[in-house]
């Protein structure tokens, strides 16, 4: 595994339950407005699995699950082994993903190697690889994962980081067309500040509260948090 990082204890990155977090190295999409830029690169990491695993040790009176996320974590073959080490452990693990290697997300989903998967679903299919750079085929991976995962009975949820240059209103709510009923939906607005585009352009906030309103009124089985 190629491991960026890892920290011991966030109270935010594991639905109800504390957690600690694994970052790892390598990302194959150009998100605009990506807050871990450094996190991109295809570079070697910075621990090792072992060394990931006694820190874990360490802290396994504080925490019993643990976040692994990006960069983006599917891309690299030898996840399936890192999760069930974790498993093997006690951990109950979350995946956040891109969604970019359905045949990896299918393969932890049939091994049960996570209990709650965070994908991000990033803007109608039809502006995917405007904002991403994700090339055509990638777009259709990551559709092939989100209908996977929306037909897979684990626990799951969709994320969108909401940017004013990127995201209008009538595009969350053509979005939310895409969610079967029940689906959890998170939005976050976006962050300023260190960004892989350092020009990302800044604009006004949709009105979030009025559209969720909106949508939950046509789509009253959905579950949509803002994030703050
Ligand atoms: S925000 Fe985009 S570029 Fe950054 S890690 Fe996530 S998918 Fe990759």
């Amino acid at each position: 595994m190629r491991i960026a990082g890892f920290q011991p204890l966030s109270l935010l990155d594991f639905p109800e339950r504390p957690c600690a977090v694994v970052f790892t190295q390598g990302c194959p999409l150009r998100c605009p407005f990506c807050h871990n830029p450094g996190l991109i690169p295809n570079g070697p990491g910075k621990m090792r699995a072992d060394e990931v695993l006694s820190e874990l040790e360490r802290h396994a009176n504080t925490v019993a699950a643990v976040c692994v996320t990006g960069g983006e974590p599917t891309v690299q073959p030898d996840l399936p082994a890192f999760l069930r080490l974790l498993k093997l452990r006690g951990f109950a693990v979350k995946l956040d993903t891109n969604g970019v290697h359905p045949r990896m997300v299918a393969r932890l989903l049939s091994d049960r190697l996570v209990d709650y998967v965070a994908m991000d679903f990033k803007h109608r299919w039809s502006a995917y690889a405007g904002l991403t750079k994700a090339a055509a085929p990638a777009v259709e991976h990551i559709r092939r994962t989100f209908s996977l995962l929306q037909q897979s009975g684990v626990p799951h949820e969709f994320r969108t980081t909401v940017v004013p240059a990127f995201h209008t209103a009538e595009d969350l709510e053509r979005m939310a067309v895409e969610l079967a009923p029940g689906t959890s939906w998170a939005w976050q607005p976006v962050r300023y500040g260190i960004t892989y585009d350092p020009n990302l352009p800044k604009g006004e906030m949709p009105p979030l509260e009025e559209i969720r309103s909106r949508i939950l009124a046509a789509h009253p089985d959905l579950s949509i948090t803002i994030r703050r």
